[in-house]
């Protein structure tokens, strides 16, 4: 019965001196995760390895290996027989016993790939793969050997205890969050900005976020919504802690003093200034946007760099170059969509023009902004003090 599963990691096994630090966050991260899950779970590093072995009698294998598929950094998840006696007849058994609950009747070909740590084991590996091999043939009559191409591996290792296991499911990949610093998302309610999100905790980024609300031109919902948005990326990324600032007064300000052909830029100015002091506030070492050229007007190669001048932290934007069709497929997989796609109103289309600029420049932006001098200090820093913070958890 298969009460484990073995833990691989891609790219996080060639981080040399720093690998314990990876090790370390995945370990960490998958046990976060199980908390959630029925039953006690012990996570384990051994020998380059990280083993999930259920504590407790009653657990839901389904469950676990849904979550796991949670947790980036981990590769490949291969449930798995844990072997107390070792010796070689029973772990013939045992393997047999595990294929057939696992590939049925169906035919299929198989080579076996036997590793043995422990080396006072009387069978060398090369005997090993023989021995279980010819065992497995005598025991299913719908296995076929082919050592060139097989379609199941069969995995025997030999350590403390025997471990046995023929599946192998893919994992999300990427890298464990926390192994990276921490970084500031501005998340909208649209379909992009989870997705940049997603991508950069993929990368081992632990990520918090900022939404820029504008009551009453904004509902609650709209609010809402970003709140959901963030709770399904935090199944990903881990609780974030969502920031909501308050945005109207500033908004109308700006609107009252600067062309409205020009709303638009300054808008994302104060919205990236503002996302940057939150950000410094909290220890984040970066901005996260969902920005992709040429989307929208706003974000044009001139709008971008207008935007950006703003800001001393390095600007992440890991959609830049995304058609918005393989944005959607990772929202849709990710369960972002559909929720994205609901039609609440956004406090950027409150205010646009109909011919927003295309080709801003700083020197004329900030010209505009002058205008905005008296007041536009206070008021950021008001907006900054009253914000709204959220702690957003996974699961709730
Ligand atoms: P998205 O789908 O992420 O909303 P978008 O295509 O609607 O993006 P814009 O509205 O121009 O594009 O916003 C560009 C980026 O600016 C967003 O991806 C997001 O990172 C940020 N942003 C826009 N509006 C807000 C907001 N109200 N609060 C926080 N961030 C915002
Ligand atoms: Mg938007």
């Amino acid at each position: 019965m298969v009460r484990a599963f073995l833990i691989k990691y891609a790219e996080i096994g060639i981080k040399g001196k720093n690998r314990y630090l990876f090790e370390n966050a995945l370990v960490r991260r998958i046990q976060e995760r199980l908390e959630r899950c029925d039953g006690e779970y012990l996570v384990e590093k051994e020998q380059g390895r990280v083993y999930v072995e259920a504590l407790s009698k009653e657990f839901d294998r389904e469950e676990v290996m849904e979550a796991l598929t949670h947790v980036f950094g981990i590769a490949h998840i291969c449930p798995v027989v844990l072997v107390e006696d070792k010796t070689f007849e029973n772990v013939c058994r045992e393997l047999v016993a595990h294929m057939k609950e696992e590939l049925g009747d169906r035919p299929f070909t198989f080579k076996v790939f036997a590793k043995r740590s422990d080396k006072s084991y009387p069978m060398e590996s090369p005997d090993i793969c023989m021995e279980a091999g010819s065992y497995i043939l005598e025991h299913m009559e719908n296995a076929k050997v082919d050592v060139h191409n097989p379609e199941i591996p069969v995995y025997i290792e030999i350590r403390g205890r025997a471990y046995v296991y023929v599946t192998s499911v893919k994992g999300p990949g990427g890298m464990p969050v926390g192994s990276s610093d921490r970084s500031m998302l501005l998340l909208s309610g649209g379909i992009d900005s989870p997705v940049a999100g997603y991508m950069m905790a993929k990368r081992g980024v632990r990520i918090e976020a900022v939404y820029f609300h504008a009551p009453p031109y904004t509902s609650e919902r709209a609010k809402q919504k970003v709140v959901d948005l963030a709770r399904l990326i935090s199944e990903y990324t881990g609780p974030i802690q969502l920031h909501i600032v308050n945005f109207t007064d500033i908004q109308l300000y700006i609107y009252e003093e600067c062309p409205h052909d020009e709303l638009t830029i300054i808008m994302r100015r104060y919205m990236m200034r503002i996302a940057e002091k939150i950000a410094k506030e909290r220890h984040c070492l970066s901005l996260i946007t969902g920005e992709s050229v040429g989307q929208v007007a706003s974000q044009t190669m001139q709008s971008l760099a207008a935007t950006n001048a703003v800001c001393e932290l390095p600007v992440f934007r890991p959609v830049i170059a995304f058609d918005k069709n393989d944005i959607i497929e990772i929202a849709e997989k990710i369960n972002t969509f559909e929720t994205s796609i609901l039609p609440y109103e956004d406090c950027c289309t409150i205010f646009v023009a109909k011919h927003p600029v295309t080709k801003p420049t700083v020197e004329k932006m900030e010209a505009s902004e002058k205008k905005l001098a008296e007041k536009i200090d206070d008021m950021v820093k008001q907006a900054i003090d009253e914000r709204e913070i959220i702690e957003v958890r996974p699961g709730e």
